[in-house]
C-alpha cells in the first residue's frame, strides 16, 4: 500500500492479491489499480470540492483511509455457476462501499449506532453504543467495474446515464462516507421528508458529490440514493434546495446545517466552490 501524494493517511492497495493453500500460492491482481485509482484521486484533488473534502480527512490525522478492491462480485462467483447464474450474482454484487473498521468510535458518543443498509436500515444495532472519536474505514471500489457497458447490465440503461455515476463521482462519494467514519460523526439516521436518500449519510455523501458535478459543469444532479436519477429541475437552484420544507422534522436545510457543525472547516472551504449548484453558500 501506497499513500496518496500530501494526503500520508489516504493510503491506495496495491490490487495484488496472493492466497496460500497449503503449499501452492495463487497471485492475483487487478491490473493497474493503483494507478487508476490515484489519477481518480487526483482528478478529485484538483477540484475545489474535492480538495475541501480530502483536507477535511487530512485533519483526522490519527485516522487512515485505505482504498482497496471492491470484490464482492467476484468473491460471490462459484466454478460451477453457469455463466446466467454468474452474470446474475455480479449484477447483484455490484457496488463500491465505505465501512469503519469501529462502528463504535465512527458514530458520536451517546448516540445509537444505526444499521446504514438491509431490512433494518436506520434501526439500531444492539449491543454497540458511540463512543466519538473516529475511526479508520475501508473504502472499497475497483474503477474497472464502473465502465458504461458494465454499469448498464448491472442498474439499466437509464440509471447507466444519470448523474452521479462516473468513476471519480462514485470515488468521492465512498470518501466522504468514509470522511465522517474517520471524524466519527456517522449516524445512519432516517430521512423521513425524503424516503429516497435512505439515510443522512447517503445524503451527505449526494449532496458533496454534486457541487463536485456541478463544478466540473456536468449537467444533471443526483436525486436520491435509488438509483443515479436526475434531481428535479427546481432544486438544481441550490437556494430552493437548502429551503424547500426548512421546517419539518427533518429537511434539506436541517442536514446541512448539522454538516457545519459536525465539520467546520469543510464546510468554509465548500462554500467558495465556484459551482453553479452550492447550497453551502447558504447556510
Ligand atoms: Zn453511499
Amino acid at each position: 500500500m501506497k499513500s496518496f501524494h500530501e494526503f500520508p493517511n489516504i493510503l491506495i492497495h496495491s490490487g495484488k492479491f496472493t492466497s496460500k493453500r497449503g503449499n501452492t500460492e495463487t497471485t492475483f491482481e487487478i491490473e493497474n489499480y493503483f494507478l487508476d485509482v490515484m489519477l481518480l484521486l487526483t482528478k478529485i484533488r484538483w477540484k475545489w470540492t474535492g480538495w475541501a473534502v480530502l483536507c477535511e480527512i487530512l485533519r483526522q490525522s490519527g485516522k487512515r483511509m485505505v482504498i482497496r478492491p471492491y470484490l464482492k462480485g467476484m468473491e460471490s462467483l462459484a466454478p460451477t455457476d453457469t455463466k446466467a447464474q454468474a452474470l446474475a450474482k455480479l449484477k447483484r454484487n455490484f457496488n463500491a462501499t465505505a465501512g469503519p473498521k469501529n462502528w463504535e468510535t465512527a458514530t458520536p458518543k451517546g448516540k445509537s449506532v444505526l444499521q446504514c443498509g438491509g431490512p433494518n436500515q436506520n434501526q439500531p444495532i444492539a449491543g454497540l453504543n458511540g463512543k466519538g472519536g473516529g475511526s479508520d474505514t475501508i473504502v472499497s471500489f475497483t474503477p474497472a467495474m464502473w465502465v458504461k457497458s458494465d454499469v448498464k447490465g448491472a442498474f439499466g440503461a437509464a440509471n447507466a446515464a444519470g448523474p452521479g455515476i462516473k468513476k471519480d463521482e462514485i470515488l468521492l462519494h465512498e470518501i466522504v462516507h468514509g470522511m465522517r467514519q474517520m471524524v466519527g460523526v456517522m449516524q445512519c439516521a432516517a430521512t423521513p421528508d425524503h424516503p429516497g436518500l435512505d439515510t443522512v449519510e447517503e445524503f451527505m455523501a449526494i449532496v458533496i458529490s454534486n457541487v463536485y458535478r456541478s463544478e466540473l459543469k456536468l449537467s444533471g444532479l443526483r436525486a436520491d440514493h435509488r438509483g443515479f436519477k436526475n434531481l428535479p429541475a427546481e432544486l438544481h437552484d441550490p437556494k430552493k434546495f437548502v429551503f424547500k420544507d426548512k421546517n419539518k422534522p427533518t429537511s434539506n436545510y436541517k442536514r446541512l446545517k448539522q454538516l457545519k457543525i459536525q465539520h467546520p472547516n469543510l464546510v468554509t472551504n465548500l462554500k467558495k466552490v465556484p459551482a453553479a449548484f452550492n447550497p453551502f453558500k447558504y447556510i
